[in-house]
């Protein structure tokens, strides 16, 4: 008779792992909690990366555990390979960034080439053995007040259903935490109105080019410390007042470049609101300052989640995959997607087995 064993969620990792235990011959139960298959990875760039060095990886992560983020890096690149041969369609063979190594995947094809049988609209986890990839915490406003603690209630940026059913499912089961349970990755997006479909286009990604202010015209972080993904100053707009920063610009930092567009296009297309006059900042701009936009930091997912060990598990008969499983890159930022391609892979193959 065949194995049979849960997954919960239908996001990056989800997918991955149920596709994979059914090729070794398991029987599956998919539950998926939202009302639509693909979780945050449907509404991302779906850059799916590594860093091109490994000690780049660990200087940049340094409080994440080196077993697991060796597995990822070593694992990634066959990874790739094998979502590529199950159909899913790449649209860039090189992430056009030189510290990282990967492809970039069209999401829905991605979720298309995977999906079979999930059950949607389900949040109970199936008993043991289960594959949690639920996507960690971002979505429960008590979780991130609880373990982030931002000033204010951080914006969503990424699917609504990852509460933290998973962790707490683990918790019960006897699963750790890992450490860095206060850290997210995330992006300062206008203080406006935006939907889930603007959720990379209005991404305010020239922080580095930036003077950055609190409302109380605190100069709260240099851009020379600003990190290449931002996730630092993101963080740390979330404990100045009201989770907000403004992003005041000279004439030179208008004409820098991040990817394809200028810092003066992404200024134009954020929301008018969210576009302050200078005379009306609460406080007194800069020498030189031409444009000022008011940020809000919002939360894409968490990055402190469940311990788990070189075979993705987290207790007896129980799995975590994604970012379920946390403390992958702690200190700093790493591919969520490849961190729920390469552990969805592994906890499959171990719970096949
Ligand atoms: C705008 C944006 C851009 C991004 N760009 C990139 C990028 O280019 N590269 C990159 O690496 N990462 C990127 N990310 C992050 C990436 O999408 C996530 O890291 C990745 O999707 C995590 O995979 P996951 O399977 O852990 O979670 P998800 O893909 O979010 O899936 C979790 C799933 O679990 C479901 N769920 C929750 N609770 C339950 C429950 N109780 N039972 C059943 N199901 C449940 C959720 O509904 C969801 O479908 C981006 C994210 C966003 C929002």
């Amino acid at each position: 008779m065949s194995r049979r064993v849960a997954v919960a969620g239908a996001g990056m990792a989800g997918l991955v792992a149920a596709a994979r235990l059914r090729e070794l011959g398991c029987e599956v139960d998919h539950t998926e909690k939202g009302t639509r298959v693909g979780g945050s990875m449907l509404l991302s760039s779906c850059v799916v990366w590594r860093h091109r060095d490994w000690d780049e990886f660990r200087r940049e992560c340094p409080g994440g555990d080196e077993t697991v983020q060796r597995l990822i890096w070593e694992r990634l690149d066959s990874a790739i390979e094998w979502i590529s041969s199950r159909g899913a369609p790449v649209v860039w063979e090189e992430t056009g960034n030189p510290r990282t190594v990967g492809k970039r995947f069209e999401p829905r094809g991605l979720a298309e080439a995977l999906a079979s049988d999930v059950r949607l609209g389900v949040s109970a986890i199936p008993d043991a053995p289960v594959i949690l990839a639920t996507g960690g915490f971002a979505a429960s406003n008590d979780l991130v007040q609880e373990h982030i603690r931002p000033a204010a209630p951080l914006r969503l940026r990424g699917n609504e259903w990852s509460q933290g059913d998973g962790l707490r499912f683990g918790l019960e089961r006897g699963a750790a935490l890992t450490p860095a349970l206060d850290e997210f990755y995330g992006r300062n997006m206008p203080d406006a109105a935006w939907d889930e479909t603007q959720l990379v286009s209005l991404s305010q990604l020239y922080g580095r080019f930036a003077r950055i202010f609190d409302s109380d015209g605190v100069e709260f972080f240099q851009r020379d410390d600003v990190s290449w993904s931002e996730t630092n100053v993101v963080q740390a707009t979330a404990r100045r007042p009201d989770a907000k920063a403004f992003y005041v610009l000279d004439e030179e930092a208008l004409r820098q470049r991040v990817r394809e567009r200028t810092v003066a296009e992404m200024v134009e297309a954020a929301p008018a609101e969210a576009r302050v006059p200078l005379a009306d900042l609460p406080f007194d701009p800069p020498p030189g300052a031409v444009a000022a936009v008011r940020v809000v930091a919002s939360i894409t997912h968490t990055i402190g989640g469940l311990r788990v060990d070189g075979a993705a598990r987290v207790a007896d008969g129980v799995w975590a995959a994604g970012i379920d499983a946390g403390g992958v890159a702690a200190g700093g930022y790493a591919s969520g997607l490849a961190q729920a391609l390469v552990l969805g892979l592994v906890a499959a193959e171990d719970a096949a087995s």
